[in-house]
């Protein structure tokens, strides 16, 4: 077993395993072997981690927020420090290639760290002065124990983004990443104790949907962060309602981008590129319809198909490769019966989208052209390597055409007019969208859905909002007077 952990859960500052839970098997995708064996959550498991995480809770939120920002901040430092070899774990749990995890994974987890860590000192109620002396300060409190749900796509990353802005406001947390890819957030866990968080505050149990879901609704729980599906985000927004909990739900997409005319089409290109085939396509908000104006539309396709020609598609550890396999056999499966349904609804399929044999899951990256809006593949998420071009004539059309969908994650338009590209982002009905460029992610900036595609934002400042809760103090310094 090339990564076998010490245990498959890390609860309390250490790891533990309880062999009665199901068996999670850990498969690379770049060759299909097991390269480690993990167990789901019993629930004993499930009982151990809430409690230390209730338990480790107050004494965390008793710390000062610098007290608790030096620890994220040390843990960021570590996880930069320790880049390489959490890279190479990151790529074995996806298969995505070590020329982008050693820049997007574990970096960006440190970002958020870091980033939180900062916070952490400033965060604060307010004073509200009132007549006659009186007034209201606000307390900003933390909300207890909160759970994060990954998906698999960025397993590094969504346990910093969701944990970093969690431990910052006093909060501890309890993580369940997806089985498909349970070993790097166990890392994360062992980097948070050693930076010097208490013991229980930042626990990892494995399991499928079912350990998920009893977290949610158990009593312990205050808050519930969730990456993934829209239909997993339903059951658990529902669930999570049934009891009042807090939640944040980071959806799926079908994200258009808008190409115009005038737009430097190298550019346009480029963010096709990194919209639609970064992480083998596996993205939330990639842009996989993108409509392109029909007066440059064979343009961008020939320099399209010509740049996708230059992708080094293998072996995800060979630093020169930039295209690496599907993350598993069944998501490759999925990607492959939409490049068939894409097919037999009409589209021209100009490049790729073959199985490329062998051992792995490796898909060749797929491009559509004449895809009409009535498609199955310019309609559903397929979460893989298959982008839809689509033709448009004018603004008003396409921007109504973009908007067409039940989901909102992300939009972008390329165009060199700065007027419509305001106006056109003034109009796009997403959480987060981008003026000639795609698919950044910065700490700095809110970043979430809209419509089926989320509620609440994670990143920036604006995931305090989210980890945490005023509490409201009225102070009167007068006699209080009461009618009888
Ligand atoms: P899923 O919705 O299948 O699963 C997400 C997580 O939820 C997994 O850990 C899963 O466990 C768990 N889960 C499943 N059912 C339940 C349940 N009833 N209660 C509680 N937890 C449950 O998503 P994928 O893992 O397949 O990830 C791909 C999806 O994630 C895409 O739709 C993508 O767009 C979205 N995504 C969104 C992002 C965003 O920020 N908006 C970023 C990245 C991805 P298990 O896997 O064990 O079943």
């Amino acid at each position: 077993m090339l990564y076998q952990p010490k245990a498959s859960h890390f609860i309390n500052g250490e790891y533990v395993e309880d062999t009665a839970g199901d068996v999670i098997d850990v498969v690379y995708p770049a060759t299909g072997e097991t390269i480690a064996k993990l167990h789901a959550a019993t629930p004993a498991i499930i009982d151990l981690a809430l409690n230390s995480a209730k338990a480790a809770q107050k004494e965390w939120a008793a710390l000062s927020g610098t007290e608790r920002g030096r620890v994220l901040r040390k843990a960021s430092d570590m996880m930069r420090e320790r880049n390489y070899e959490l890279s190479v774990i990151e790529t074995h749990d996806t298969g995505k290639p070590i020329q982008e995890t050693t820049v997007a994974d574990a970096t960006s987890g440190a970002d958020a760290l870091e980033y939180f860590g900062g916070l952490a000192g400033s965060l604060t109620g307010e004073h509200i002065p009132l007549a006659g002396g009186d007034f209201v300060y606000t307390m900003r409190e933390a909300l207890g124990v909160c759970v994060g749900i990954g998906a698999w796509n960025y397993p590094t990353q969504i346990a910093c983004w969701k944990g970093a802005p969690a431990l910052a406001c006093g909060n501890s947390m309890v993580f369940k990443p997806s089985e498909t890819t349970p070993l790097s957030a166990l890392k994360v866990a062992e980097i948070l104790i050693e930076a010097g968080a208490p013991k229980g505050v930042y626990n990892v149990v494995q399991g499928y949907g079912a350990v998920g879901a009893s977290l949610i609704t158990d009593p312990r729980v205050a808050k519930v962060s969730l990456t993934g599906s829209v239909p997993t985000g339903r059951k658990v927004y529902a669930a999570a309602a049934a009891e009042m909990k807090h939640v944040t739900m980071e959806l799926g997409g079908k994200s258009p981008m808008i190409v115009f005319d005038d737009a430097d089409v190298e550019n346009a290109v480029g963010g096709a590129i990194l919209g639609n085939f970064y992480s083998s396509g596996q993205v939330c908000s990639n842009g996989t319809r993108v409509f392109v104006q029909k007066g440059i539309k064979e343009k961008f396709l020939k320099r399209l198909s010509e740049r996708l020609a230059n992708a080094k598609i293998g072996d995800p550890m060979d630093e020169d490769v930039s295209f690496g396999p599907m993350v598993s056999e069944n998501q490759m499966n999925i990607a492959l019966s939409y490049i068939e349904k894409g097919v037999a609804e009409g589209a021209r399929l100009v490049y790729g989208g073959k199985r490329i044999e062998g051992e792995g899951y490796y898909l060749e990256p797929a491009i559509f052209a004449d895809v009409t809006d009535n498609m199955s593949i310019a309609r559903e998420e397929i979460f893989g390597p298959v982008m839809s071009v689509l033709d448009f004539d004018t603004e008003e059309e396409v921007l109504a055409r973009a908007n067409d969908t039940e989901f909102g994650l992300a939009a972008g338009v390329f165009t060199a007019d700065i007027m419509r590209a305001h106006r056109v982002v003034a109009g796009f009905e997403a959480g987060t969208c981008y003026i000639n460029t795609y698919n950044l992610a910065p700490v700095e900036a809110p970043f979430g859905g809209s419509k089926m595609s989320g509620v609440g934002r994670e990143n920036s400042k604006l995931a305090i909002n989210h980890f945490s809760e005023m509490k409201t103090v009225y102070v009167s310094m007068n006699d209080v007077e009461a009618p009888y």
